[in-house]
């Protein structure tokens, strides 16, 4: 039952910040719920899930439309192109996949017009294996400066989707690297915060490494339909 599952999940998250002595309520679960119908979102938000992450802006749009009256926030998890910026910037409270300066004067200037200030995670690629999609540790800085000069873009941390191994073990090193960026980044720029890494299989892990969003799917509502 989903009841069960998301008092299992928050008992989780709980003991991983108490092993890394972490204040659990600074761990923001996301439940993923792309490719889920609107009834379990529904079912979801009346068990009082509040973040819910989407990855495709279209099928986001659909469900955003109908769910309207549930205080839901909205996050964009996904790859984002130019051509759905629009949408993004108008349905999503955080976009956690920002990965160019292309991609954010797009942002910036999709938000300037509707008058937003759109919060943004930087989505970081640590490895080859690793999904597509993300930028280079060493343009991370580049990036933060373009966006200094863009009034309508608010960065608040780092991203990443390592690649899968098994053993939530052997993603550990990911989730380490990331926050040692952070933790580089944030001396210069304190607004660099938020970690968001984590997914069903390996979010403990994630946490005692620093996560403080973590992304879950598949193990809040099983398989998607596709
Ligand atoms: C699908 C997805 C998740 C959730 O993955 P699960 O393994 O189902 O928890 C997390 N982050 C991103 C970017 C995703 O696309």
């Amino acid at each position: 039952m989903l009841s069960q599952r998301i008092s299992s999940i928050f008992k989780k998250i709980t003991y991983a910040a108490l092993r890394a002595e972490r204040n659990p309520e600074e761990i923001k679960l996301i439940a993923v719920s792309k490719s889920q119908p609107i009834d379990k979102i529904i079912e979801a938000a009346d068990l009082g899930l509040r973040i819910f992450g989407e990855s495709k802006v279209q099928e986001a749009k659909d469900k955003i439309d109908k769910l309207k009256n549930f205080n839901i926030e909205w996050h964009m998890i996904g790859h984002l192109q130019t051509n759905k910026v629009k949408n993004a910037v108008k349905f999503f409270e955080v976009i956690h996949s920002l990965d160019s300066e292309k991609l954010a004067v797009s942002i910036n200037k999709e938000a300037e017009k509707i008058n937003k200030i759109q919060r943004v995670l930087i989505q970081i690629k640590l490895s080859h294996e690793e999904s597509k999609y993300g930028i280079g540790e060493d343009e991370v800085e580049k990036l933060i400066e373009k966006c200094k000069n863009l009034n309508n873009i608010k960065i608040e941390g780092l991203m990443t989707i390592p690649p899968y191994f098994d053993d939530p073990n052997a993603v550990r090193p990911y989730f380490s690297k990331l926050r040692q960026i952070r933790d580089f980044l944030a001396k210069k720029y304190p607004f660099i915060k938020e970690l968001s890494m984590g997914m069903s299989h390996d979010f403990e892990v994630a946490i005692e490494e620093g996560a403080t969003m973590v992304r879950i799917g598949t193990a809040l509502f099983g398989q998607g339909i596709k």
